[in-house]
């Protein structure tokens, strides 16, 4: 370790801007899924875009690598660092600089946290439609570098849909300063999309210009039981031709993941019996509050009538609604099985009858007592799949990737939906895109930034 390079580094942020080896807080280096705790040789906390400038160039010219770092809650081990790296958070980065009610936009530093960026959008009666579980912690510029997607997207969009502005640095420290509120900027490529989902390879995320929508003042929410898989697909089309722009999710359940929460989630009551083979919660959003619920529920008592829904429960009152949607949530507090591994497949909505049966039936080939649940955000194409196979499935799960994975390669469908690659995926990646693509996605890592310093090893 070149220790003129550590104090250099020092300097750049001051005092309290950083924490030595043995200071750093075990949440700096622990990965949510586990795979390894190594403490950084150092962490820096700057406190805006000059100090970063500067810490890149700094690190760009001795070739020391970087892991930076939001709220750590991604999903494929991208940000804990590895032996001999830097980290770099964004803890001392965490203002919100503008709203703009004219243009509908709020200014954010990288470290602001999701969920304080929906009630600052709230406060101004406007909304920011990202939402996911980690929202009390992740931070914007994570959910940048990830392109996280979550319960929304059918109808507002990835991250990527919702931002307009990006400010970036470079590995050698260059600034990047695209932060401002054109929606429409036809100015050749749009630099920004090198940053968002490419999980801190090709640059750092400082601040960002984002999209706000108005506030709906209705929701209504329904959850139904259904008797197979290609009415699912035609309740999803019958959805958004009679719900039209008013369709903000429609989130499915197998039956093996419902019949899971009724037993393993203790605080979630189930609404509707165990036995039918699918389960769809739908939910309307809209600015008419007392034409949208009308609408609501007769595009429900239609779909009854048209033999869609064998069953369906409607919400109307908010404590309701939290209830019906506790149930979808719980999908992700399965408890008193054991670790279960978590899996984020998409494909075309046409094939996942098909590949619901099929992953079950070559998982139950190699391992007959495997507990697993399906779920997922069908109106994106999105599967979630979380299992376990026994005492081992963390030191199993290459094994499990290989065949749920080989499935998606015969689909052609994508490894990830919305995690990410990370390390967690690396091998796979082949799966989902070709030598061509690859051979293009090196060509840009060398380009920008051609010493390997921004989170080596993730992704490829
Ligand atoms: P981190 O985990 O700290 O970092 C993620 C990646 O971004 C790393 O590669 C890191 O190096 C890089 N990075 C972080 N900040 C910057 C920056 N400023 N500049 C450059 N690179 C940076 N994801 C979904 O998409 N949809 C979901 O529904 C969803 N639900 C979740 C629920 C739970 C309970 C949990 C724990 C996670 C969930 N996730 C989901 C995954 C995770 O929350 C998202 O990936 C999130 O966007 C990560 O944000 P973070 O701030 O924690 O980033
Ligand atoms: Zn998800």
């Amino acid at each position: 370790m070149d220790h003129s390079l550590l104090e250099q580094l020092k300097q750049i942020v001051g005092d309290g801007g950083y924490r030595d080896q043995t200071d750093v807080d075990p949440r700096n280096y622990n990965d949510w899924m586990g795979a390894r705790a190594v403490a950084p040789v150092l962490l820096l906390r700057p406190g805006n875009t000059d100090q970063i400038s500067q810490i890149l160039k700094a690190c760009h010219e001795a070739g020391q690598p970087i892991a930076p770092q939001g709220g750590m809650t991604g999903l494929v081990s991208a940000a804990a660092p590895l032996e001999g790296e830097i980290a770099l958070c964004f803890d001392r980065m965490k203002q919100v600089l503008e709203v703009d009610p004219f243009t509908s936009t709020m200014t954010v530093e990288a470290g602001v946290e999701l969920q304080t960026i929906q009630e600052k959008a709230d406060e101004h009666g406007l909304l920011f439609p990202l939402d996911l579980g980690a929202r009390g912690s992740c931070t914007i510029g994570g959910n940048l570098s990830t392109n996280a997607g979550g319960n929304r997207v059918i109808r507002y969009g990835m991250t990527r849909d919702l931002v307009v502005g990006v400010e970036a640095v470079l590995a050698d420290g260059t600034i990047i300063n695209g932060l401002h509120k054109l929606r429409k900027n036809n100015t050749g490529y749009d630099l920004k999309q090198l940053f968002i989902g490419s999980e801190g390879t090709l640059g750092i995320i400082t601040r960002a210009v984002l999209k706000l929508s108005p506030k709906p003042n209705s929701q209504s929410v329904a959850f139904c039981g259904i008797e197979n898989f290609d009415k699912v697909a035609q309740l999803l089309v019958h959805a958004q031709s009679t719900l039209g722009a008013n369709l903000s999710a429609f989130e499915v359940l197998w039956r093996n993941t419902y019949q899971l929460i009724d037993e393993k989630v203790p605080h979630v009551n189930v609404p509707l019996a165990t036995d039918y083979p699918f389960y769809v919660l739908i939910e309307s959003m809209g600015t008419n509050n007392e034409k949208d619920a009308d609408l609501f529920v007769e595009s429900l008592g239609l779909a009854s009538e048209q033999g869609l829904v064998a069953d369906v429960v409607i919400a109307d009152t908010d404590n309701k609604i939290s209830s019906l949607w506790a149930v979808r949530d719980g999908a992700a507090e399965v408890m008193g099985i054991g670790y279960m591994h978590a899996y984020d497949v998409s494909l075309n909505i046409a094939d996942m009858g098909y590949f619901g049966e099929e992953v079950e039936k070559r998982l139950r080939a190699r391992w007959p007592d495997a507990v697993m649940g399906l779920f997922g955000h069908i109106g994106d194409g999105n599967v979630h799949i979380i299992i376990n196979v026994g005492p081992d499935t963390k030191s199993l799960h290459l094994e499990i990737d290989e065949i749920i994975y080989q499935l998606i390669r015969e689909l052609d469908g994508s490894v990830s939906a919305e995690h990410g690659i990370g390390m967690m995926k690396k091998q796979f990646l082949p799966y989902s895109k070709s030598e061509a693509e690859i051979a293009l996605m090196k060509a840009l890592k060398q380009a920008m930034d051609p010493d390997g310093i921004l989170n080596p090893g993730r992704i490829f």
